[in-house]
Parts: C-alpha cells; structure tokens; sequence
C-alpha cells in the first residue's frame, strides 16, 4: 500500500514549519531542534500539541511534507497504546458513533434521504452529475434538501467514507484498502462529474488518495466551486441581498486546495451582499474549529475550548454572523455554541444561498448540536478504557489477529 511520506532526505531541519506554527509558533532555533527529535522519533512537545492543522506541509519550503511525519509518530504512540474508547465515537467505520448517534434523534424526513443516498449508490446509471454526501452530509441531512442542489444525485452511506478522521489521526495502517475500495466503489457510479459536499472529501480524493496510489475516472468538483460556477453562469440566481457583516470560519483542508478556493466562499458571501471582516488568522493562518484540538489529546473538553475560542474570535470581529463552509465546522462551532451560547449565529453557506434566493433554511444545527451531546453519554466520554481499531485485545494482545 501506497501512503503519504515525510521526505525525510530533503528536510535540513530549518524549523520554518514549526516556526510559523500557527499554534506551536517556537523560536525558529528551538524549531530545528524539536524537528529534529521528531525525525529520530524522540519525545517533543510537538506531538502532544500539534492539532492537525496541517499548515505545516504548506510552510516546508522544500516540499517535506512535515505533517506526515508527525502523523507516523501519532501512528506509533497508536500502536503502543491504543485509543480512548471515547474515540471510537469519531472514527465512520465503527459503531456506535457519531453518524448513528445523529441519526437516532433525526427527523424522519432526513432519515429518509439517508436511505435515498444509500439507495441510489445501487442505481450507478452514469453519465450524470453526483453529489458525494461524505459523513458530514450524513450528521446534516437537511443541509441538502434545497433547490439550489436540484439536478444532482446524492449518494453516500456509512461504509462510503472516504477515510479523513483515519487520515488525521495518524491511522493510515487502518486505512488500508479504504481509498481503493472508495475509489472503486465511486467509479463504478461512472459518474460524469462527482461533487464533493465537504471539502475534506475533495481534499482526500483529490490529492490523498494518488498518494494512496488510487485514482479516479472522472471529473470531480468541490460543491463550492459548483455553486459559485451557478452563480456566475446565473442557473442559482440571487434575490435579495443579505446586508450583513459575516465572519467566516476556514476549513483546514481548505487551506491545502489553495488560495483561489479559499476565496470562493468569500465571493459568494459578498455576492449575497455581504461585507466579510475576517478574524484575526483567517485563511492559511485560521486556527481549526476545534475538532483537530481533540485529534491529538483525544479529549472531547478540548475540542469544546478550541470551538469556543473560535466563537470568540469571531465575535471580536464585530460581524453579525459566523459563515462556515464545511459541515464538521458547522457542528463543532454549534457544539461550542450550546456552551457559550453568546456567540453568534452560524449559517452554512449553502443555508445562506437559500436566504438569498427565496428560500427559508430549516435551521436545525443548534438542535443537532444538543441531540449529539446527549447521545454521546457522560459514560464514554469519561471511560478510562482503551481499544485498538478492528481489534478485540485479551491480556494486551490482539485477539482477532488485526
Ligand atoms: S520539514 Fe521543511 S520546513 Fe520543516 S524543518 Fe524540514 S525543511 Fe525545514
Ligand atoms: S499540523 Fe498545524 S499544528 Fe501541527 S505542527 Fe503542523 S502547523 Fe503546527
């Protein structure tokens, strides 16, 4: 199996990276030194600090690849320690998690294009253009029922994530065979144009997953490129202006896919009408909306702190409300909002597309937050008990041979 390497022969150790760290940010000096432990697999603060972001692999000017290093070193404390059992609740494949614990308080009508995606995964005519509802589309039904998506299929199901969580937790040994049985998968749909509903699942396919040594038969588009393409060529025409100042919360894998996607959701919020004041890191600088801050400590408290201090961020903007892009960011900052409910209110910008084509948006993410803070039970967060993925362990040895 193919994986995305540190090119170790072509780092000098300069530091750049963990110096321009936008959460390490250590003198460039301290910087080599701690990449250097890092590459000879010794103790540093890096690994229990990082939070995913990786804006590191962007810094190397030499093209290292920094953050997969790191991503080894997360693979090998997993291998001699295993994972809080809390954990499994974020990882697709297992279950319970995340995406049945969404699914046990949904509505019926997001239910029911739960198993319309999963149904259609069976059509596989070709040809036309299909959406890609990755997990996140799946906490988020509602987010698709809307007409700016008209034309499009959606498909997707549990067993068609395209491996991100595994990804960014360092979990590559587990992701063998994923990107192959996805890609497989996706290409049999012969689909004439795939959109991607997040753009984690565009980042994946699109640039992880030839690392992976998978490619793929078929045009692929991240959905904000579709929707601001609609714009642009009027088939999603506009009809009100939202007079509003919006903040907007950056998705990390965006940063990867450059600075012309990170603009698209900028234009689209001031073709709405709208002035973008941005918070104090934005863009390639912007800080995770809290998800990757648990990534490294495995703890849920962190991932909370990390969304309220980008609630607070945003507020200190001055803007009336928070734009995110990407559906986990929607979830975590309306996690963090149940807790710090002053911060402000949080539209996906497909929610404000709605509003500013004559739509009413179902507005539910404050309710899924709560249902999904519910679900999780104090019983797993807490759980002093550990696991390994696809491995039931007796006496510290693995039982099923994984
Ligand atoms: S990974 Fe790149 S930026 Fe980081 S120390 Fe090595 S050469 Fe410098
Ligand atoms: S991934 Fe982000 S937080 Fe981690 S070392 Fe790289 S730049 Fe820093």
């Amino acid at each position: 199996m193919g994986r995305p390497l540190f090119r170790e022969s072509s780092c000098n150790r300069c530091g750049l990276c963990l110096s321009e760290c936008p959460v390490l940010g250590v003198p460039r000096e301290r910087a080599g030194e701690e990449m250097e432990k890092l590459v000879e697999g010794r103790e540093t603060e890096v690994l229990s600090r990082c939070t995913s972001c990786m804006t590191c692999n962007l810094l190397c000017p030499a093209g290292c690849s920094p953050y997969h290093l790191i991503l080894r070193r997360w693979e090998e404390r997993y291998e001699r320690e295993g994972l809080p059992l809390r954990v499994r609740t974020v990882l697709p494949l297992e279950t319970p998690n995340f995406l049945s614990i969404a699914r046990e308080s949904m509505p019926e009508d997001e239910r029911r294009m739960l198993s319309s995606w999963s149904e259609a995964l069976k059509g596989g005519k070709g040809g036309g253009e299909i959406l890609y509802a990755g997990c996140n589309a799946q906490i988020f039904p509602y987010l698709l029922r809307t007409r700016l998506l008209e034309g499009l299929t959606a498909v997707g199901e549990q067993s068609l994530c395209c491996g991100e969580i595994y990804y960014r937790m360092g979990l590559l040994g587990k992701m063998e065979g994923l990107p192959e049985r996805v890609g497989r998968r996706l290409n049999s749909l012969r689909p004439k144009k795939l959109i991607t509903f997040c753009p984690a699942c565009y980042h994946m396919l699109r640039d992880i997953y030839p690392d992976f040594g998978v490619g793929l038969d078929f045009e692929l588009q991240d959905l904000r490129e579709w929707l601001w393409e609609g714009m642009e060529k009027g088939r999603i025409e506009l009809r009100r202006k939202l007079d509003k100042r919006a903040t907007i919360q950056d998705s990390c894998h965006a940063k990867l896919l450059g600075e012309s996607f990170l603009d698209l959701p900028r234009k689209m919020v001031e073709a709405m009408g709208m002035e973008v004041v941005e918070m104090e890191r934005s863009r390639r600088r912007a800080m995770c909306c809290g998800i990757a801050e648990g990534i490294c400590s495995y703890n849920p408290f962190d991932i909370v702190e990390g969304a309220v201090r980008q609630l607070k961020e945003a507020e200190r903007t001055g803007a009336d409300l928070l734009v995110v892009y990407c559906a986990t960011c929607l979830l975590i900052l309306s996690i963090g909002k149940v807790v710090y409910p002053a911060g402000m209110p949080i539209f996906h910008v497909l929610e404000l597309l709605q509003l500013a084509t004559g739509e009413e948006p179902l507005r539910r993410n404050m309710q899924r937050a709560e249902d999904m803070i519910r679900g999780l039970g104090e019983k797993t967060v807490f759980s002093e008990e550990r696991f390994w993925v696809g491995c039931e362990r007796e006496g510290g040895k693995c039982a099923t041979g994984a």
